[in-house]
This record gives C-alpha cells, sequence and structure tokens, in this order.
C-alpha cells in the first residue's frame, strides 16, 4: 500500500492569499463600478530592462545555429555568470566569493525550500515571525517540527519581530543549529544593522549552527550603513549560506534566475562530530537535482551586469522606491507608525486593530487591498503589509482613496 509523508497532514493551510481573493472578488462583484488597487502582491509590475530583452533575443538566436546552439550546460551555472556575480556582487563589496562558491538557480523560493535536505532532520530551529512562509512549511514537510498548536509548530523557536525591537529580532537565550534570517525583510521591510548581523555570526559560532540568509531585495538597500551580504561580517563565511535572487532585483520573478552561495569554509557535523563540507553536500545536491537555468536566461541576468545594466536595475528599483516613499509618507501622515520603505519594497503599517478587520476597511472604504499581517505569522497581527510594486499612477490614486477613507 503506498503510504504518503504523513508530514504534510501537519501543514497548516495558508489561506491568506485565497482569502484575500475570495474577499476582493465578493467586493468586486458587488461594486463593479468601483476599481479597486492591488498593493497586496509581492511581484514586480514593470516589464525587464532592455539590456536583459537584448540579451535573451540574441541567445535565443544562438540556439537556433548549430556552432553556437548550447545543450546542457553546467549544473551550477555557467562560468560567464558565476563570474560576473563573484566580481560585482561580492569582491566589489569586499566579500571574497569565489565563482565556484555560487550555485545558479531558477529560484530563491526553490533553494531556501531544498537547502534543509543537506541538513539532518534532528536539529532546532530559529525562525522568524511574521516570516516567508517557505522557511517554515519546507522543515514541517522534512518532519523537523511538531504539531501546529495555536497558530504555532511545537520544536521551533520563534524569532520574534515586534515594535519592541524595531522589528529586529536578537538572539535566542537558548541553542539553534538552524537560523533563518531574511534582510531587507519580507513582509516587514526591516533591515539589519552590521552590530545586529554581528550577533547573529558571534551567536551561529558559539553553538556550531547555520545561519541560511535571504537577501532578496539586497539592491533596495539605499543606507550606506546597512550590509548587502552577510559576507561583509567577519567569520561569516564560516557559518551562513547567502540566498539571492533577480526576481525583485531586476523584475525575473516570471523569467526565473537565482543563487545560493555556500563558502567551501563552512563546515557542519555528523553524529559523531567528525566534520563535512556543506559546499560538497550541496554540490552533490543541485548536480544531482538539478539540471541548470536556461542559457538565455542566464544571459539575461549577466547582462544585469553590464554598465548599462546596472544602470537600468538602479533605474528600475528606485522607481519602486518612490512608490515605497510615497506610501510610507502618507500612511505616517495619518498617524499610523511604520517600518520599512526606505531600504525595501514593503511597508509594514502598524494598524494597532485585527490585521483583517483592517484590510476590510481599507478594501470596502478606499477599494485597495492590502496583505493582512496576521498571514504572516502570530507576530503579523495588528499590522499590514502595503507593496510598492504598481505603477505611479495607481499607487498616487490608491493613496488619495485611503487618505479620504481613514481622515
Ligand atoms: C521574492 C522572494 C524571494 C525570491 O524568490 P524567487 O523564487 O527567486 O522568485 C526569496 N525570498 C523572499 C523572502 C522573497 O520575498
Amino acid at each position: 500500500m503506498i503510504r504518503i509523508n504523513e508530514n504534510y497532514t501537519k501543514l497548516k493551510a495558508s489561506y491568506l492569499f485565497a482569502d484575500i481573493a475570495r474577499r476582493v472578488n465578493t467586493y468586486v462583484a458587488a461594486h463593479p463600478s468601483k476599481p479597486v488597487i492591488r498593493l497586496g502582491i509581492g511581484d514586480v509590475t514593470e516589464p525587464l530592462p532592455p539590456v536583459c530583452i537584448e540579451a535573451l533575443h540574441a541567445a535565443t538566436d544562438e540556439m537556433s545555429q548549430r556552432a553556437t546552439f548550447k545543450g546542457y550546460g553546467p549544473e551550477q551555472g555557467y562560468a560567464f555568470l558565476r563570474e560576473a556575480i563573484a566580481q560585482h556582487d561580492y569582491a566589489a563589496r569586499g566579500c571574497a566569493i569565489a565563482a565556484d562558491e555560487i550555485f545558479v538557480s531558477d529560484g530563491s523560493k526553490c533553494d531556501c525550500g531544498n537547502i534543509q535536505e543537506i541538513f539532518s532532520t534532528d536539529l532546532r530551529l530559529a525562525i522568524p515571525d511574521p516570516v516567508y512562509p517557505v522557511y517554515v512549511d519546507t522543515n514541517v514537510m522534512a518532519g523537523r517540527t511538531g504539531a501546529n498548536v495555536d497558530g504555532r509548530y511545537q520544536g521551533i523557536t520563534y524569532l520574534e519581530s515586534t515594535p519592541a525591537n524595531g522589528y529586529v529580532p536578537s538572539v535566542p537565550a537558548g541553542a539553534a543549529d538552524l537560523i533563518y534570517l531574511c534582510f531587507p525583510n519580507n513582509p516587514t521591510g526591516a533591515v539589519a544593522t552590521r552590530a545586529q548581523l554581528a550577533a547573529w555570526v558571534a551567536y551561529a559560532k558559539q553553538h556550531k549552527a547555520v545561519i541560511l540568509f535571504d537577501s532578496a531585495y539586497e539592491a533596495y538597500i539605499r543606507d550606506p550603513e546597512i550590509p548587502h551580504s552577510i559576507y561583509e561580517i567577519e567569520g561569516a563565511h564560516e557559518v551562513a549560506i547567502e540566498f539571492r535572487s533577480f526576481s525583485k532585483t531586476a523584475g525575473f520573478t516570471g523569467t526565473r534566475c537565482a543563487y545560493t552561495v555556500v563558502p567551501k569554509a563552512l563546515k557542519a557535523f555528523d553524529a559523531a562530530g567528525a566534520e563535512h563540507s556543506v559546499h560538497a553536500l550541496w554540490n552533490r545536491r543541485h548536480t544531482t537535482k538539478f539540471n541548470g537555468v536556461a542559457y538565455p536566461i542566464q544571459k539575461a541576468a549577466a547582462a544585469i551586469y553590464t554598465a548599462a545594466g546596472q544602470q537600468q536595475t538602479t533605474a528600475l528599483i528606485n522607481f519602486y522606491l518612490e512608490n515605497a516613499k510615497l506610501i510610507r509618507s502618507a500612511m505616517t501622515k495619518l498617524g499610523f507608525a511604520c517600518i520599512g520603505g526606505d531600504n525595501a519594497p514593503y511597508i509594514w503599517i502598524n494598524t494597532g486593530r485585527d490585521s483583517w478587520e483592517f484590510f476590510d476597511r481599507l478594501l470596502n472604504e478606499a477599494q485597495v487591498v492590502c496583505t493582512p499581517g496576521a498571514g504572516f505569522g502570530k507576530c503579523g497581527e495588528g499590522h499590514v503589509r502595503i507593496s510598492a510594486f504598481n505603477s505611479r499612477e495607481n499607487v498616487e490614486t490608491a493613496l488619495a482613496r485611503i487618505a479620504a477613507a481613514l481622515k
């Protein structure tokens, strides 16, 4: 008899986006003349930068000729892309990351989800709340947690992001083995300072733990004091894996390209306490289960690192950040405490009341869709996330409607 992985039955069905869609559809059906503006989504809205389109066309032409056609490429990614990443994202910031410590993939969601399988199932987890749900759910699937009791899985240390700690959790009192951090944060938009990251690196060293550092929104950092990579912190090469994606950097959410950095200095241990190279384990896993990202897509990603590509992606991100600034300033003017939006495309608004109630009010009175914080975890209650991914016109219209409704 075929049996299921019963860990899947522990998963608490996430009704968040389905619930949002249902409420929005009900509203739209009842008020067909009132157009709704969606500021709830975590997806980009602007087209790919021209350098990427040119690279895609040129690479497609290469695929049409026997002399330049490409079949299977290296599973870890083409050298031209890995070298561009090592040079521009790391060497330029003073981080010694070699091209062969970079693994190109089709997304950070997959990488964040897959990485845990090279580690023991018997580990102490530390995971933020509120959170990008992938970190939690993939560990539930792997059997690293107990049941969900009152919205929290047994066996996870929740790193609470609250107004009291400025939404940046400090290291827990007890030990953890596998730690998830995400800065700039989704959903809160919070960033971690050099000192805060240094405390996490010291904690990981002390406990022989590994930090999984998701920096999908790194390109949104504008404050020169905020580290872009965990490897800007001394010693992080020995304790951290970093995830980066072209999704929010260059509008690749539908194009699919990302990478994971696993330094060769990173070690993990077997039950007898013997050291193993995490790089070797991930290389084995990646080359066994993955066959590489499409050549034209890797060419498009590499184009981002040209002078024109840097200029175009900076302009793209500045556009979203300008939206974010308008949103944060409008919500602050209405009397709400907000964070994010300055180094991230998300503004996290302390509504001081039930997050679904606030969601309904914005929908019914302003025809604007946000994301209720409760959907991201217990600590998200009392907050909503507003996303800067939209046209300027939609953002301005939405803010005018919110101001009129909440005045
Ligand atoms: C968008 C996002 C990613 C990127 O995922 P892709 O699969 O590369 O599109 C990763 N982490 C977080 C927190 C995100 O919000």
